[in-house]
């Protein structure tokens, strides 16, 4: 049985009752308290599913629970399996998203791309057919192809080349592609993310769909510790000279409501903060003016979120 997701967050709301959009706990954690709640994220991923339609992703142990609080003020807080390496997947969406705004401006993403919510699984097919070809937001499979069309280069390779160097020098984090996870991707057709790319060529909302879905698998497969997850987090917490603060916040905007597939308005309103999971386990929160939690456990839940991730 796959639990609901957990009506708080214990490192954010750890002191607060009523746990709305609180973040009081951030800058008091300790590494005790954080070590405590590992133990108990451990348990909660037990009877989580490892996806199967990337082979390598279902080599991973379920049993791994990794976490970095980062924050503005304050040391970091670290806990459990943090020297796994793992693919961001979804998780590079947010980065896509604000690379683009910092590179092209608000009015030619948002050409491109909407923000609105889905309630549809991430792949959606039947979302983009009744939104008649227009990605609803980038957080979703249609939004990221389609954004990933629009990055700089002329293939996946040169285009994930190029955003990996700019989030690395950027946030000071260290993210690599994963050539052999890029092969596992490619081992197994992915008819659904093909039929969204058509559909984006043929709605105008893609020029070239076989480089777009490369580079879409290519950024996916760009892979980093918690520490590295938890670096580019503070790209979406610090004013930071280098990032708008206004695109920061529209991007915070979307996580809220778009962050986490179709859990996302139950967590939005239960816990409030910027989120972003991906299929290997991975999740980010912001913590608006305090830093950045980064977990990692492979676990999912049927909504494809990360178990112990929510729990954290
Ligand atoms: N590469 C994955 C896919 O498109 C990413 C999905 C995810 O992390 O949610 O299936």
């Amino acid at each position: 049985m796959v639990e609901k997701i957990e009506a708080s967050h214990p490192i954010s709301d750890r002191d607060n009752p009523n746990h709305h959009q609180s973040s009081l706990g951030l800058s008091a954690l300790t590494q005790d308290q954080l070590n405590t709640l590992i133990a108990q994220a451990k348990v909660k991923c037990q009877g989580g599913q490892l996806p199967t339609y990337i082979p390598l992703l279902a080599q991973a142990n379920p049993g791994w629970v990794a976490v970095q609080v980062q924050r503005i003020q304050g040391e970091r807080v670290a806990g459990g399996d943090i020297n796994r390496s793992f693919p961001l997947m979804s998780v590079i969406k947010p980065f896509v998203l604000l690379f683009l705004l910092e590179q092209l401006g608000t009015e030619a993403v948002f050409s491109q791309v909407g923000m609105e919510a889905s309630d549809q699984p991430f792949n959606s097919l039947a979302q983009l057919q009744a939104d008649r070809g227009k990605p609803r937001n980038p957080m979703i499979n249609s939004g990221a192809i389609a954004l990933a069309g629009r990055l700089p280069g002329k293939d996946g390779a040169s285009r994930c080349e190029t955003l990996r160097q700019w989030l690395n020098q950027r946030s000071q984090s260290q993210l690599v592609l994963d050539e052999a996870m890029l092969q596992s991707v490619r081992s197994l057709p992915n008819e659904r993310n093909h039929a969204i790319a058509n559909l984006l060529a043929t709605s105008g909302y893609l020029d070239h769909p076989e480089i777009a879905l490369d580079t879409y698998n290519h950024i996916c497969c760009l892979s980093g510790t918690v520490t590295d997850l938890a670096q580019l987090g503070m790209l979406l917490v610090q004013d930071n000279s280098m990032i708008s603060p206004e695109h920061c916040r529209m991007v915070n905007d979307i996580l809220i409501t778009c962050g986490l597939y179709q859990a996302s308005s139950r967590f939005a309103t239960d816990v409030g903060l910027p989120t972003k999971s991906g299929v290997s386990g991975a999740m980010v929160s912001i913590v608006p003016s305090q830093g950045a939690i980064a977990c990692y456990s492979p676990a999912l839940d049927e909504m494809g979120n990360s178990q112990a991730g929510l729990f954290i």
